[in-house]
């Protein structure tokens, strides 16, 4: 637990490059100080908050890194339209207390010749997410092990929204003996119970209001699973047709896994995931749910 007391704190740094972020980060190891870090591509809403609230209650300082990492948009993905709000960013970091915000430049990032890549193998990677967006971990693992490796926090905060990116980011995190602890934080909603999510911001109402298909379709399956509802594909086709009156929402995948091997299981049990993924207009949306939790699909905690 973090040691820190009231008149600890010092105001928020920026710090642009990976060798001054080594050396503040060494600074804090040194003086015996426990670190907790928070991966963000920034646009930071209430969802980033409590991944950084977390951090500061679990840890003594803590780092954001606000950075849209190029190489894990695909060809055609929206990189372009990622929304991009640095200086509100950096306002949130200090009004939260966070010590230090690494904001680096993608060629601080990505220096001329830069040529490392991190690959994870398997269902993995392959799967779900992996299938659709080739190369969209390899960008993700390959950011997040350079972040990892520089600033070699005790705790590495996630969203669960995200949820096979947590499992991949687990699974490199303890493969590379990084020795940091990974943190899957409850995706936090808006009070209509969308998923909060930078990308949200481009949904008109209508679309908006088709989008909320999604957290339904996963609540009426969680209302299945707690009426002892156990069979994997049931599950399915309940979300499925909550899914589909919702005519113009683009259903991607509905899928019913296990959380750490991401592999399609028959029965429920208590590690078991399920995700959807689909598009609403130009917005591609996921969500997910671990049925049967206290994380369930709790709403109105969002700004
Ligand atoms: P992003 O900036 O979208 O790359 O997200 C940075 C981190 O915030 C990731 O670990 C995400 O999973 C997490 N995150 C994004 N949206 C939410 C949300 N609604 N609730 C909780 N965590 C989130």
């Amino acid at each position: 637990m973090p040691t820190h007391t009231a008149d600890r704190r010092s105001p928020l740094s920026r710090v642009d490059g990976p060798e001054e972020l080594r050396r503040r980060c060494d600074r804090i190891r040194a003086a015996g100080q426990s670190l907790g870090l928070v991966p963000t591509m920034g646009a930071l809403h209430a969802g980033h908050r409590r991944l950084i609230q977390r951090s500061r209650a679990e840890c003594d300082r803590t780092v954001v890194s606000i950075f849209v990492n190029p190489i894990q948009f695909g060809p055609g993905e929206d990189l372009n339209l990622y929304p991009r709000s640095l200086d509100a960013d950096l306002a949130v970091c200090a009004e939260l207390g966070v010590d230090l915000a690494y904001a680096p430049s993608e060629a601080a990032m990505y220096p001329e010749g830069f040529a490392t890549r991190v690959n994870l193998r398997g269902a993995l990677v392959e799967t779900l997410e992996g299938a659709r967006r080739p190369g969209h971990f390899e960008g993700v693992a390959t950011v997040v092990t350079k972040l990892l490796v520089t600033a070699r926090p005790d705790r590495a905060y996630f969203g669960h929204k995200d949820a096979q990116q947590c499992a991949v980011v687990r699974r490199l995190a303890a493969d590379l003996n990084t020795g940091a602890e990974i943190v899957v934080c409850p995706t936090v909603r808006d009070a209509d119970g969308l998923a909060l999510s930078s990308r949200n911001a481009r949904l008109d109402p209508a679309g908006r209001r088709q989008a909320l298909a999604i957290p339904a379709a996963l609540a009426a399956a969680d209302a299945a699973f707690r009426l002892g509802e156990r069979d994997a594909e049931a599950i399915r086709d309940v979300v499925l047709r909550r899914l589909a009156e919702s005519p113009a929402l683009d259903v991607d995948y509905v899928a019913v896994v296990d959380a750490l091997t991401f592999l399609p299981i028959t029965k429920m049990h208590v590690r078991c995931e399920i995700l959807i993924a689909a598009r609403m207009g130009g917005v591609r949306l996921i969500d997910v749910l671990t049925p049967g939790t206290d994380e369930g699909l709790v709403v109105g905690v969002g700004e």
